[in-house]
């Protein structure tokens, strides 16, 4: 970011006055900006993040930068974090207008804009920010905050094996001359010739999603390669795992940016917290009505026979796909809880989903052994005992959700980390089948007998010790709780120093 800014660390806090604050004989309040993307996931990841912040012992003012469509389908906000100040802002989009990947580069560059135009707001006294922590893709926010004095903590919501590749390879790859893709290439290849890549299983079609791309000029693609070359800048970055999970990658990552904290799975970090301080449950961050009859529902249903699925909140399906996963969940004979949102068919209308042409044996097949909602409580679903496999499209969030339940999973990836995530299900990881790229009734059909038949007791096992060991991680003493704490640690006293003609 800006040479001039100087980290000022706990332990040097002690013996240097802080430059650049107008009042910096008097007492610090740590006062912390959390700014989230404003989608169901990482939206979730900070209100667990502000829930684990607002623990601490020590007071933390915590000001949470809420879009305005969020807050308003989240109401209740205010009253479940109390110690949470929110504050809300455009993210340029009118109204409910459904948030698709094809408007994200538009939202981002007005987000980062209208963001860093009303940061100094928050510089004021009696309780300047003395931390910004805001998701990845906000490098313009961050360099602005930066200028003002405010250290930034990237918190990285997508998946660390992805941030890995994305560090490490495409930077590379784009010197190599190696993106686009040439035409033609055979995608299942292993990545050769590129260094770092030879260690790794990934083949090309494993890569981030931008390496998809024959347009390299993309605004998207612009917007993530910059995200990725200013991220080491930053003061520090948060990610969403736990060590046991990803060591070596995360060695690795810790040359790029050494000040990682590792403090997931976030989810259940939050949750293994409330229990402990016999809080009340903190009810959904969903931004959809969650429809809870699927629970009745799999409460009748025997104990791993269901499998779960869901393409997480953004993911578009066209009505061929839509049909040759029902025809694939149908014919393996399996029970199946599906969650179709309102508008995952591209260019469908509700009215028209009701009408759609399925033969009588696949409505019958549904009725049977079936259930479809809008939306479910998803956390609460993997945990149930009549659930034995996730058909997903490799969210990081669910992923993680999956992998804390010890529940195996059937990927479908469409893109950003997702196709780096699956290969790590199917391969490094081998808690499930990678079904990237292909959309067949007939192979949907025999891989979901695989994962719930088949293959089940292999991946169950180890789904369950990974689970093990993500609950290991947020116990007391555990990786992620040590992480936690160290964050909160060095939010108190983190400074940065700037010339005294930046005020
Ligand atoms: N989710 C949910 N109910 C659903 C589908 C998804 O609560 O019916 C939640 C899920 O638990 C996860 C988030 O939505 O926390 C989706 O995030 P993910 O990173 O998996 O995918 P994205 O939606 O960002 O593609």
């Amino acid at each position: 970011m800006h040479s001039n800014c100087l980290l000022i660390t706990p332990h040097k806090q002690k013996e240097r006055k802080m430059v650049g604050q107008r009042e910096a004989e008097q007492p610090i309040i740590p006062s912390v900006l959390l700014l989230p993307l404003p989608l169901q996931g990482p939206i979730n990841c900070f209100l667990k993040l502000a829930h684990l912040l607002s623990l601490s012992s020590d007071h933390l003012n915590i000001t949470f930068l809420n879009a305005e469509f969020v807050h308003q389908r989240l109401l209740d906000l205010p009253s479940r974090f109390p110690h949470v100040k929110f504050s809300q802002f455009s993210d340029g989009i009118s109204g409910d207008e459904p948030r698709t990947p094809a408007k994200f580069p538009a939202m981002v560059g007005f987000l980062q804009a209208e963001i860093s135009r009303r940061l100094p707001e928050f510089m004021e006294s009696p309780a300047p920010a003395t931390c910004l922590i805001a998701d990845g893709v906000f490098t313009s926010v961050g360099e602005r905050a930066n200028e003002l004095g405010i250290p930034v903590v990237y918190f990285s919501t997508l998946s660390p094996c992805c941030v890995w590749a994305s560090c490490f390879l495409v930077p590379k790859l784009v010197d190599y001359g190696e993106l686009p893709f040439k035409k033609g290439m055979d995608l299942d290849e292993p990545v050769s010739d590129i260094p770092g890549a030879a260690d790794t299983s990934l083949r090309w079609c494993d890569l981030p999603g931008i390496c998809r791309t024959y347009d390299m000029t993309d605004p998207y693609v612009q917007l993530v390669l910059k995200e990725f070359r200013e991220l080491p800048n930053a003061q520090g970055h948060i990610l969403n795992t736990f060590d046991d999970l990803e060591e070596p990658l995360l060695s690795e990552l810790r040359l790029l940016c050494p000040n990682l904290y590792t403090i997931g799975p976030i989810h259940l970090h939050s949750r293994t917290r409330q229990q402990l301080e016999s809080e009340q449950r903190i009810t959904s961050n969903s931004l959809w009505q969650e429809d809870r009859s699927c629970i009745a529902w799999l409460d009748a249903q025997p104990s791993g026979s269901v499998i779960y699925v869901s393409f997480g909140s953004v993911v578009p399906l066209t009505m061929d796909q839509l049909t040759e996963f029902w025809y694939g969940l149908v014919n393996s004979g399996t029970r199946f809880l599906w969650v179709r949102r309102s508008g995952m068919v591209v260019e469908m209308e509700e009215s028209e989903e009701i009408s759609l042409q399925v033969p009588t044996e696949i409505l019958e097949g549904t009725r049977d052994r079936g259930f479809i909602v809008k939306w479910a409580p998803q956390e609460e679903v993997l945990a149930h005992r009549a659930v034995g496999g996730f058909l997903t499209h490799s969210g990081w969030n669910s992923t993680l959700e999956s992998i804390v339940e010890g529940v195996p999973m059937l990927c479908w990836p469409n893109g950003i980390d997702q196709l780096v995530i699956s290969r790590f299900v199917g391969d490094v990881w081998k808690i499930g089948i990678d079904m990237k790229d292909i959309c067949d009734r007939g192979v949907i059909e025999h891989m979901v007998i695989d994962l719930m038949k088949g293959r089940k007791d292999e991946f169950s096992r180890r789904a369950n010790r990974l689970s093990k060991l993500a609950g290991e991680a947020v116990r007391e003493g555990g990786s992620s709780w040590r992480a936690l704490h160290r964050l909160i640690e060095d939010i108190k006293f983190m400074r940065l120093e700037v010339p005294k003609d930046k005020f």
